[in-house]
């Protein structure tokens, strides 16, 4: 090797430049159909043979290309977006970088076919790498095409890396369909070996085109506007929650982006419905203004960086679990014709009560009158509280406890009833610092993620507020010794990083605040699930144990009712 420094040529700049920007053909895709829509196309065709390696061709109905500046287009740093670096912060469009097609063009077999509409004749340039172009009049429509074809034909070594046609396939059509997300009004078709496998026709807002792209019928909308930060979501239930996001499109800016930190605010904001480390199916798509965005981060701009990270993650999680509130996904769940059959399957937080958390964004203890009254209690049962001196008559499938009071009829959520108790209890032993703990026989190990741990060690001492002793073993686990004794049944896993999310998810709230939605999340989950078969026995038990919580005789926390009532004197039969 030569130790003398010379310059590179552009053609092997560009070919280094695209190992960055045209990863894979999935990559081309994105930057020709995000040229498209720049150019102010209403209609793209992708076509695409062979995974995108045989050939990729964009077709588009946008403003075209002057001769002139299609001769440029394909020079490095060759962009009509951008000229002052001030203009970076406002900029609109996907593309400034003017390196996209250097880059495509320098590894590939190539031709651009442009008219703009008042150009009486086209323009076609072709080549391959980057060789001097041939250019030509063409007649053809207005708009651009462009043909990337044998794609790394010249840089054998990245052929390599590809993986399978269907791989190359499937990551092409995420591409098309994000831009179809984040682009309701233009029609874009994707046609594969010569098969039209996408048509996704014009929409007039990203909510309808979301519901039809992700096909998934139990989609709400949600829109809201705060400040300058609109978001726009098409979510689904927590049932349909996944395991990790990738149920879950965000688009920031019509820009697809993965963002942690947005998916978390997002599961946080359906509250305790939404089991720990799950995250809800739908897109949510947030418009701020550019200057609040940096999209310059990554060279293929999927990652993108708030000027106010802390405060976009606050407003979705804000404004959103004030909308998912109102969404009233129980009563659909219970209604719809599957409803009875799933309910057994519901996430065990899935009841009206936890809704109303979501309302209020946290547990309050206020008190507040239910709908089903003060008690009305005759002299026999003075002694019996309220909830006990109810006449039990039976489980309704396995759910809800049928009762007969002195009025009316009283049907309880069985699942929020257990619930109730048990945050009560925890809250009341958490406030009177007097958590029993119970040691586990192995101390079991925890391993967590580096951010986790560090929460873990910052707030050990809230850890051991709520009765969990733990104790660092190596950088990325703990040893927990203790647990309350009363969520002892739990997944010491499970317990711990519900604890460590609601801590740490929340740190703008007041820590009693944020044990409440602990102490919450906990009960919730150590609570009788729906589903579960109760004896007489047992259910009598539970109504008592209702009135030994002492915040509500007859009364709950929440505006949500823990049972729904049915007067008598309402049991009206006209004839
Ligand atoms: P950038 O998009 O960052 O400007 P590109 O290399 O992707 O850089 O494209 C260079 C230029 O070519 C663009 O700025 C635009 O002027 C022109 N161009 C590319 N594709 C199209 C198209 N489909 N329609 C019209 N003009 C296009
Ligand atoms: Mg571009």
């Amino acid at each position: 090797m030569c130790d003398d420094i010379r310059l590179l040529e552009d053609s092997l700049i560009d070919k280094i430049a695209a190992g960055e920007v045209v990863s894979r053909p999935a990559s081309v895709v994105k930057e020709l159909v995000e040229n498209s829509l720049d150019a102010g196309a209403d209609r793209i065709d992708v076509e695409i043979s062979n995974g995108g390696l045989g050939s990729i061709v964009v077709i588009d109905n946008g403003k075209g290309m002057t001769r002139s500046n299609a001769q440029l287009c394909t020079s490095r740093h060759a962009t009509s977006k951008l000229s002052r670096f001030e203009e970076l912060a406002e900029l609109q469009s996907f593309g400034f970088r003017g390196e996209a097609l250097a880059a495509i063009v320098s590894v590939s077999r190539w031709a651009i076919q442009t008219r703009r509409t008042d150009d009486p004749v086209g323009t076609r340039i072709s080549s391959e790498g980057s060789r001097p172009a041939a250019v030509a009049d063409i007649g053809c429509a207005p708009g651009t095409r462009i043909e990337i074809a044998e794609l790394f034909f010249n840089v054998p070594a990245r052929l390599q890396f590809l993986k399978s046609t269907t791989t190359e396939n499937s990551h092409i059509a995420e591409v098309v369909m994000n831009a179809a997300l984040a682009n309701p009004q233009v029609h874009f078709r994707l046609v594969r070996d010569g098969r039209l496998i996408r048509d996704y026709q014009r929409h007039n807002d990203h909510l309808s085109r979301a519901s039809s792209i992700l096909r998934e019928s139990t989609m709400l909308p949600f829109r809201v506007k705060h400040e300058e930060v609109s978001i726009e979501a098409a979510l689904a239930p927590p049932e349909r929650a996944r395991s990790n996001s990738s149920g879950l499109r965000i688009l920031v800016n019509r820009r697809p982006v993965k963002d942690r930190g947005l998916a978390h605010a997002l599961a946080f904001a359906y509250g305790s419905v939404m089991p720990p480390g799950r995250y809800p199916f739908g897109a949510l798509f947030i418009e701020v203004p550019a200057a609040e965005i940096d999209v310059n981060v990554h060279p293929q701009k999927t990652e993108i960086r708030f000027a106010k990270p802390r405060r976009i993650l606050d407003i979705v999680s804000r404004s959103l679990s004030k909308e998912l509130a109102k969404s009233n996904w129980l009563n659909i769940a219970r209604h719809s014709n599957e409803g009875a059959a799933n309910a057994s399957q519901r996430p065990p937080g899935f009841y009206p009560a936890m809704a109303q958390h979501l309302s209020e964004g946290i547990l309050s203890l206020n008190q507040k009158q239910t709908s089903y009254g003060s008690p009305n209690l005759d002299s026999q049962s003075q002694s019996l509280g309220f909830f006990a001196q109810l006449r039990f008559i039976a489980q309704l499938k396995n759910m809800y406890i049928l009762c007969e009071g002195q009025d009316a009829l009283y049907i309880l959520d069985q699942h929020a009833a257990d619930e109730r108790i048990r945050f009560a209890k925890l809250h009341k032993a958490f406030t009177e610092g007097s958590v029993t703990k119970q040691r586990l026989l192995f101390p079991e190990r925890v391993t967590l993620d580096p951010k986790r741990m560090a929460y873990a060690l910052e707030h050990h001492e809230a850890l051991e507020s709520l009765g969990i002793e733990s104790r660092a073993i190596a950088d990325d686990a703990l040893l927990i010794d203790e647990v309350p004794a009363q969520l002892a049944h739990l997944s010491v896993e499970l317990l711990i990083n519900d604890a460590l999310s609601e801590i740490t998810h929340t740190a703008q709230r007041s820590f009693s605040d944020r044990m409440d939605t602990v102490l919450a999340t906990m009960a919730c989950h150590a609570s009788r699930s729906a589903g579960d078969a109760m004896s007489a026995h047992e259910c009598k038990a539970l109504l008592s144990a209702l009135d030994e919580v002492s915040d509500f005789q007859g009364h709950c926390h929440h505006d949500q009712p823990i049972a729904h009532t049915l007067a008598f004197s309402d049991i009206v039969i006209h004839s």
